[in-house]
This record gives structure tokens, C-alpha cells and sequence, in this order.
């Protein structure tokens, strides 16, 4: 089951291979949302609809009953960054979709997230989601084994920063495997050079949460949706990576979202 060392646990070639597999069906299943996601669905049926593709994949969701968590994906719309439950309100023009999902596979746990412009949004909304997609891919390229774990929410708070846009501190990247959190933390914010040397076998999500504004962040009274405290929107993109040859693959894929909006 891996190595265990300072908390962290990295894993061998053939866990890596499972992992993949997991993140794989992930995204099969954001590449079904992308196809179903547009004005006038509920993120109820979304959620119902993921469930059923992720057990016909032959694993199990990941999220639904972890932490009392009540469903298989978490969709949160505009100004609600993370952990927002699927309601039954219908989605809308306009708005700023994330969807994040996860699966359990063989054991092994994949994790991983898109957020979608419905239709038409505002130029504003369409930079905060570019720029945001930059700063995973800007924090994947820094995951290798000549630096440390800050640096790769280094290289993300530079990006974003220079947007003008805020990084939400609350919550973090993180070890990824039997658990869906291990160690170590990854923030998205952090200092060149510091934290634990990054190794081969290391297995993590990569997961920059960015708002439009400030980067303070609120719990609503379901004790589950984060929204910003100024309502103003937020984009959140995340892959699964793993360090191999001294540097990050990337386990999961947005092909299958990229393929059902014809990008
Ligand atoms: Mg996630
Ligand atoms: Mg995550």
C-alpha cells in the first residue's frame, strides 16, 4: 500500500496505474455532464445521472456519504466557489457551473473538476475561467522533484495576482489515494522554495479556487456551499497528478468534456 513517510503516503508504479483509472472515470463523467449542461437543467438530475454512469464504471462515488456528504457531485453556480449541493433550481444562461466529482476505483480515489460557462457569460466571468485553468496547468508544471510543495501554489498565486483576482485560502489542494485528503496540503498560495520536497510517487490534487474579488470566502447556513463574501463569482478548475520521473503526469483528462462541447 505505497511508502509512508512524513505523513505522506507515495505510491508505487502499479497504484498509480489504478489511480489513473480512477480519475479516468471522473471524467468520463464530467464529459456526460458537459454534454447535459445547459440552461433550464437542475443540478439535481446532473447529480442522479453521475451517479448511475459512475456505477455502471464499475466504481463507487467518492464524495456521496464522506462527511455526510449527500451526493455524488458538487456543483456550485456563480458567486459559490466550492461544495455547493445539487438543487433542484434550475441552471441558467450565463451562469458560472463547477462541477466537482469524485470516484472510488478499485480502492483508490479519483477526484477531480471543471467549471463551465452556460451559453453566454460576461467577458469577466470568461477571463476569471481562463485564467483559472492557467493557474492548474502553471501549478502542475511546477510539481517537480527539484522543488517544493509551495511552489507550485507559488506559481499559482503569481498568475492569478497578476489578474487582479483573490486566492481562496480556506481551502487546499491535497494527498490523494486510499483517502480522498492526504498529506500533504497543497494551498494555493505559498512561498518559492518552502514546504516538503516533492517526490516521485507523490500523488495529489491540484485544485486553484480563484474569485473575481476578494479571496474571503464564506460557509452558507446548509453547512456545505462556500460562497465569496463580496458575491462575486468564482471559478475552480482541478486535475489529479502524480510524480513520475521527476515530474507531474496528469491522471485525470478534460478530453471528454473538450469532446461533448465540440472545443
Ligand atoms: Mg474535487
Ligand atoms: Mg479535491
Amino acid at each position: 500500500m505505497g511508502i509512508f513517510g512524513e505523513g505522506i503516503v507515495y505510491k508505487t508504479a502499479e497504484e498509480i496505474a489504478i489511480m489513473r483509472e480512477a480519475a479516468l472515470v471522473v471524467s468520463r463523467t464530467l464529459g456526460l455532464v458537459a454534454k447535459h449542461l445547459q440552461p433550464g437543467v437542475t443540478p439535481a438530475s446532473l447529480d442522479q445521472m453521475a451517479e448511475n454512469y459512475i456505477r455502471q464504471q464499475k466504481a463507487i462515488p467518492g464524495f456521496k456519504g464522506l462527511y455526510g456528504c449527500p451526493s455524488t457531485l458538487l456543483i456550485s453556480i456563480n458567486e459559490q466557489v466550492v461544495h455547493g449541493l445539487p438543487t433542484k433550481r434550475p441552471i441558467q444562461e450565463g451562469d458560472l457551473v463547477s462541477v466537482d466529482c469524485g470516484a472510488i476505483y478499485k480502492g483508490y480515489y479519483g477526484d477531480h473538476a471543471y467549471t463551465f460557462e452556460v451559453g453566454e457569460v460576461s467577458p469577466e466571468k470568461k477571463k476569471l475561467c481562463k485564467v483559472t485553468k492557467e493557474c492548474l496547468y502553471l501549478g502542475i508544471e511546477a510539481c517537480t522533484t527539484s522543488n517544493r510543495i509551495e511552489d507550485i501554489g507559488y506559481a499559482i498565486q503569481r498568475h492569478a495576482e497578476a489578474n487582479g483576482f483573490g486566492i481562496v485560502r480556506d481551502l487546499v489542494g491535497h494527498g490523494l489515494g486510499t483517502k480522498l485528503h492526504e498529506e500533504p496540503q497543497v494551498p494555493n498560495y505559498g512561498r518559492r522554495g518552502q514546504g516538503k520536497r516533492i517526490q516521485n510517487g507523490l500523488t495529489i490534487a491540484i485544485e486553484p479556487m480563484i474569485n473575481m474579488g476578494t479571496w474571503k470566502v464564506k460557509t452558507l447556513s446548509d453547512e456545505w456551499t462556500i460562497v465569496t463574501e463580496d458575491g462575486l463569482p468564482s471559478a475552480h478548475f482541478e486535475h489529479d497528478v502524480a510524480v513520475v520521473d521527476g515530474k507531474a503526469e496528469i491522471l485525470s483528462s478534460f478530453e471528454y468534456i473538450y469532446e461533448a462541447l465540440k472545443l
